[in-house]
């Protein structure tokens, strides 16, 4: 099996004036590509991890009975593969609210804009590239974090809801280094709250 792109359920345009099409485009095309292209030669010669889904190799990272270089590149290439699907899937240009999330929310953080402000915070806190995360536990929990690179935290044991790439490619081309304005346009578009 072959990782492939998933299908992107917008058109490149379709979050302007968040995030403009050109940045969509190379972001889908070019880098999100580049992590598959990679993941899938890095696995030539590993058939039985290729038929396993991207997200139980980044699951099961550290328990696999595999060499350093192949744990790195599953790390890397695999979470950038895993990442950026799960990005897509969570933005778009209509809000489809998900009401038990919201009420999840402000449960734990008091409100939905306490939440905003935490999680904006943990974002603009993250040196360099990665990314920013509100995940589950495993004992139920939400918890607002953030990892280095393209680091996953299904291989912590977290399930993420909700992420935002902090990766110049993200960004650069519209708001250049103003990753604030990034983030504070972002929310328009994560379509879940
Ligand atoms: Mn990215």
């Amino acid at each position: 099996m072959k990782y492939a792109l998933p299908a992107l359920e917008y058109s490149f345009g379709a979050l302007e004036p968040y995030i403009d099409a050109q940045t969509m485009e190379l972001h889908y095309t070019k880098h999100h590509r580049a992590y598959i292209d990679k993941l899938n030669v890095a696995l030539e010669k590993h058939p039985a991890l290729a038929e396993m889904a991207v997200g139980t190799l980044l699951a099961d990272l550290n328990k696999l009975e595999i060499d350093d270089a192949i744990r790195t590149a599953i790390k890397n290439h695999g979470g950038g593969h895993w990442n950026h699907s799960f990005f897509w899937s969570i933005m778009g240009p209509k809000k489809e609210p998900d009401q038990k999330l919201a009420e999840e929310i402000v449960q734990t953080f008091g409100s939905v804009e306490e939440f905003k402000k935490k999680f904006t915070e943990a974002a603009l806190t993250r040196f360099g590239s990665g990314w920013a995360w509100l995940v589950r536990h495993q004992d139920n929990g939400l918890e607002i974090c953030s990892t280095a690179n393209q680091d996953c935290p299904l291989s912590s044991g977290h399930t993420p809801l909700i992420a935002l790439d902090l990766w110049e490619h993200a960004y650069y081309l519209k708001y250049q280094n103003r990753r604030a304005e990034y983030i504070d346009a972002w929310w328009n578009i994560l379509k879940l709250i």
